[in-house]
This record gives structure tokens, C-alpha cells and sequence, in this order.
């Protein structure tokens, strides 16, 4: 069973949810999701909307996002909001799962998860917060994808795999050069479960989620 990888910006992935932004090209036979990130943020974003939507009407994207919420976004809380809710309708629309990136506002994503009521998964990728954020938002239904960050605090790590739900969890590489298999054996080893099983765990997820 291989490595699979839920987020990576690198294109030349295997068995990996590549990540681009709006008007990078498509690399068909690949898994790719698309969406604005937060850094890139303007206040004119409907063609970036169209380009997502039109990917994933043509079932060219099996993920939106990420998309999210960052204090380094160059455009207020408040554009920051609309675009998330244009990502989640086009989520919503085509059953696609959301990838979300979210520093610091996770209360905002939690207030917008109760009032929106989504029926598809939504992922908080390279998720690095207190542990009892985590717990706060996997009791609403959120779930997360660990990158190599959340390893290099082993205190933090410790309690994080003790509270995350075997069912609520994915790994990536992300922006990082590590290869994926080092992530899954740290998490192996963190969340004491052998690897066929950790491999098998997130591939039940991934189906969980529709992917
Ligand atoms: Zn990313």
C-alpha cells in the first residue's frame, strides 16, 4: 500500500493530492486540488473563482482548497470570509471535499462550520496548534492532515496523537523537501501503530471522505 500524501505543492508527486492555485495548469492523471491561498488574497477574486469552478465541474480537481484564513492575508477578515464561503459553495455544488489552511482563526472556522453545516469533509491541513484546539474542532467534525511541523515539538506531538481520532487523520508532505514515508514513520511511531496500519487507517479515511 503506498505513502499516500493528502497535501504537496511539489507536481512531480505520486499517489499525492498536488496542490495549485488558480490559472496553474492541470497535470492530468494526477489528483490535484485547487484554491486561493490566503497569502495570495485580493480584493478581485471572481475570476480565480470561475477558474476553480470550472475545474471542478469538469471533475478535473477531486479537492478545493487550500483555502482559509491567515493574519499575514493582505486583505481584512472580512474578504477573507467571502472567499472562504465561495470555496465552500463550490464544494458544496460538486461534493468535493474543502482543504483548509488556517492560522489562528480557528474560532471563526469553527463559528462558520456551525452555521454553514457542510456536508462535505473539511480538512485542516498542516495542522500545528494546541492540542486543545484539535480536540475542540475534531468534536465538530473537523478533520486534519499533519505535516512535518507538527513533529518537531515531541512534547506537543505526544499529546496530539493521543487525542486525534484514528479516523479523523491524514499526513502530508506540504511545502517541505522530507519525503512523505519519513512523516508516516514519525506518525507510526507518535501514534504506536504499525505502518500496513497507519497505511490502511488513512486509506479508510480517504475513502470516508470521497476521495
Ligand atoms: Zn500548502
Amino acid at each position: 500500500m503506498a505513502f499516500f500524501d493528502f497535501h504537496t505543492h511539489n507536481k512531480n508527486s505520486e499517489n499525492a493530492i498536488i496542490n495549485i492555485f488558480p490559472n496553474e495548469n492541470i497535470i492530468s492523471g494526477k489528483l490535484m486540488s485547487c484554491g486561493m491561498h490566503p497569502w495570495h488574497y485580493k480584493e478581485n477574486y471572481a475570476d480565480e473563482i470561475i477558474f476553480i469552478e470550472d475545474l471542478a465541474k469538469s471533475k478535473k480537481i477531486i479537492a478545493i482548497g487550500e483555502v482559509g484564513f491567515d493574519p499575514v492575508s493582505q486583505v481584512n477578515l472580512e474578504t477573507q470570509n467571502k472567499i472562504f464561503i465561495e470555496h465552500f459553495k463550490i464544494s458544496e455544488t460538486y461534493n468535493l471535499p474543502l482543504i483548509i489552511h488556517c492560522v489562528k482563526y480557528f474560532h471563526v472556522l469553527k463559528e462558520l462550520k456551525k452555521n454553514l453545516n457542510p456536508k462535505q469533509a473539511w480538512i485542516i491541513h498542516s495542522f500545528n496548534s494546541k492540542p486543545e484546539i484539535l480536540q475542540d474542532l475534531q468534536r465538530q467534525g473537523f478533520y486534519f492532515s499533519f505535516s512535518n511541523s507538527i513533529f518537531k515539538n515531541s512534547e506537543k506531538a505526544k499529546t496530539i496523537f493521543n487525542t486525534i481520532l484514528p479516523e479523523r487523520f491524514f499526513l502530508e508532505s506540504d511545502d517541505s523537501q522530507l519525503d512523505i514515508k519519513e512523516i508516516y514513520h514519525l506518525a507510526s511511531e507518535y501514534f504506536n501503530l504499525e505502518m500496513e496500519e497507519l497505511k490502511s487507517q488513512i486509506s479508510k479515511n480517504l475513502k470516508h471522505i470521497g476521495i
